[in-house]
């Protein structure tokens, strides 16, 4: 018989840990070094010994459960904090999925060739500082002036919440140190998209995964009375925030499709009725798989803003708050689990993930590969969070295939 999960435990597990955080509106509330992450933690560290794995935690908090051979290191796994008010899928999936398909290789006593790991990264949401704290410390890849000085996304300093935790910020920049030489790092996520579901396919292969610019920015003009100042007299940074909103978007459809460009965030100041706005400051997001589109996207929409603050009597100012590059997943990865998914009969296709991962930050260092089920309706970060639990036993099962293709 084919090598599978077993599925029961595996949703068993899944539900169990969904449960740790729960929230008055069904959702997960477990950001990072929270009371409910550590219950999780504990909750983990449990299950990994209880499969008999060699338990450790570095000094970012990431959590590892390890079956021990020689050579390099063969991990999967993903992340278990969750944005606050979240579902109970995303990263869990794959930290439970990572640990399923490793104690089935363990049950059945595959012969391996390398060590197999199950990996579980700290403050993949980056509800601490910036994203990625945990996979980015195990790749050596922090900033250290953000650890030791910057502030959560709770308004309160990074180092104030160490303070209530085993953890220091020596102990995170060092984390990197405690680092396996790695072959391959897989990882399961839920697409949080709805491309799949759309496609009515279970599972996607992704080849790229987008990187980001996260920039923060400002049009700023001159206030003045709304009532007295005539239009053609008016420097007004809102109506140049509104302008480039309309072009950058315009521009990234036309040139660059499959990109993303996007405002999340904007406030006008001072922001009053019968005032003509002084000052627009927003944030602005532009994702490609592609460096030389993210460079592009950069460069034209810099020259479109200038334009238009010139035109308005405007000045552009924009400060760099955070950027991720570009992936492409190693072909060889792909190709492995399109032929695992031939094997166990299972429809996939490729896709590029405009959301970042663990994975991305691994890639510095191994190939990566990642494996993607549907989310139902394209919800995440959300109570509203669901799946087909037979697309993650397609899912983990081809997890499990691959991680034997590669540690054996
Ligand atoms: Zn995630």
């Amino acid at each position: 018989m084919a090598l599978t999960v077993n599925m029961p435990r595996l949703k068993k597990d899944l539900e169990e840990l969904g449960r740790i955080g729960r929230d008055e509106q069904g959702g997960v509330n477990r950001p990072s070094f929270s009371p409910a992450d550590f219950e999780a933690r504990a909750w983990l560290r449990k299950k990994i010994e209880e499969a008999c794995l060699c338990y450790r935690q570095d000094g970012a908090g990431n959590q590892f459960g390890r079956a021990e051979r020689s050579g390099r290191t063969v991990m999967a796994g993903s992340h278990i904090d969750t944005v606050p008010n979240g579902g109970m899928f995303d990263g869990a999936a794959g930290v439970v999925a990572a640990l399923e398909a490793v104690r089935r290789i363990l049950e059945e006593k595959i012969p391996l060739a390398r060590p197999l790991e199950v990996a579980s990264f700290t403050d993949e949401e980056g509800n601490l500082v910036g994203d990625f704290l945990g996979s980015r410390a195990f790749m050596g890849l922090l900033d250290e002036g953000e650890i030791r000085n910057g502030k959560t996304s709770f308004g309160i300093p990074f180092r104030d919440v160490l303070k209530r935790t085993e953890f220091t910020a020596e102990g995170i920049l060092d984390a990197h140190k405690q680092r396996p030489d790695l072959e391959a790092y897989l990882e399961l996520h839920i697409e949080q998209g709805p491309v799949l579901e759309d496609e009515g396919v279970p599972i996607g292969i992704v080849e790229k995964i987008a990187g980001k610019h996260y920039r923060q920015c400002a049009f700023i003009g001159e206030s003045g009375h709304a009532g007295t100042t005539p239009l053609e007299l008016r420097r007004d940074a809102f109506l140049g925030l509104a302008d480039l909103a309309l072009k950058a978007t315009q521009y990234v459809a036309v040139n660059h499709y499959g990109s993303m460009l996007t405002i999340g965030k904007a406030a006008l100041h001072p922001g009053s009725f019968s005032v003509i706005p002084g000052r627009a400051d927003f944030t602005l997001e532009f994702r490609s798989a592609l460096p030389e589109t993210l460079a592009a996207i950069e460069k034209d929409v810099f020259a479109l803003a200038e334009d238009i603050a010139s035109t308005r009597g405007l000045a552009f100012v924009s400060r760099l708050v955070d950027k991720t590059a570009p992936v492409i997943i190693a072909p060889r990865i792909v190709s492995l689990m399109e032929e695992e998914c031939r094997a166990l009969g299972y429809p996939s296709m490729r896709l590029t993930s405009g959301a970042g991962h663990d994975a991305q930050i691994l890639a510095a260092g191994c190939d990566v590969g990642m494996i993607f089920i549907p989310s139902l309706d394209g919800i995440s970060h959300s109570p509203g969070e669901r799946i087909h639990w037979d697309d993650l036993e397609k899912g983990a099962n081809l997890l499990l295939r691959t991680l034997v293709r590669l540690a054996t």
